[in-house]
């Protein structure tokens, strides 16, 4: 049987990992996680010292991008593989709030969406990969054979990202991740290179009150038809 590709993109905290992660686990697919590459960079930005006090110097981060090598590795004991950036493992960093605060205007800068779109099209060239993100319908692969489109209220999606926050023990400020999952709504659905739309031929899941089996189920089916046509 011929393997698909299945892209998944939506606003933050909509759930597109966890049910890409199980759609790749069920279907023998790879999963990569496109955020968490804007996410790698905009952590070495902020290591190098190129984010001061909230504020950006892109041509400085510009000068530096051939010196950024983003690798997923998987790690003994986890059952994901893990972002490493120049040899380090960033899993842990690359999760905070402070990256989070950070990372849409990083990933609103066009040359760097071109270094990791390059790199996404490579990981998926031999198809069987779920990819999440905001333009994987629309720009990494347009010709996916499913496209999902994940929704939910914004308070539904703090309080899950609060809830993941808190649980890994992180001392956050409920207020301030609504705020964030707003303000990165904002950034990413009005950039003017590739702003986060639901791509041609998308099926649209509002998952607000929808529970995890039930939207895996329905998703399952749709890649299964499509994978017994291929
Ligand atoms: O998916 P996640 O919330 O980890 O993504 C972090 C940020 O990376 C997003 O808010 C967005 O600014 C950016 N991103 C993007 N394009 C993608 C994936 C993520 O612009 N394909």
């Amino acid at each position: 049987m011929k393997k698909i590709t299945i892209a998944i993109d939506g606003y933050s905290s909509t759930g597109k990992s966890t049910i890409a992660k199980k759609l790749a686990k069920s279907l023998g697919y790879i999963y990569v996680d496109s955020g968490a590459m804007y996410r790698g960079v905009t952590y070495f930005a902020m290591q190098q010292g190129y984010i001061k006090d909230g504020v950006l110097d892109a041509k400085a981060l510009l000068k530096s991008l051939d010196q950024i090598d983003l690798q997923f590795k998987f790690v003994a004991g986890l059952p994901d593989a893990a972002m490493f950036l120049n040899g380090e493992n960033i899993e842990a960093p690359i999760r905070t709030l402070a990256v989070s605060q950070q990372v849409s205007p990083v990933a609103a800068i066009p040359e760097v969406r071109e270094k990791l779109v390059a790199l996404q099209q490579a990981m998926g060239v031999q198809k069987g990969v779920v990819m999440d993100g905001r333009d994987i319908g629309t720009v990494v692969f347009p010709e996916a054979e499913l496209k999902l489109y994940l929704t939910a209220s914004a308070d539904t999606r703090a309080h899950r990202r609060y809830k993941e926050l808190i649980d890994k023990g992180d001392k956050v400020d409920f207020d301030a991740v609504l705020k964030n999952v707003q303000e990165r709504d904002y950034i990413d659905s009005h950039r003017a290179t590739s702003p986060l739309k639901k791509a041609e031929g998308a099926i649209e899941i509002d998952n607000s009150d929808m529970g995890l089996e039930e939207q895996f189920e329905r998703i399952l089916s749709h890649a299964n038809a499509l994978i017994e046509r291929s």
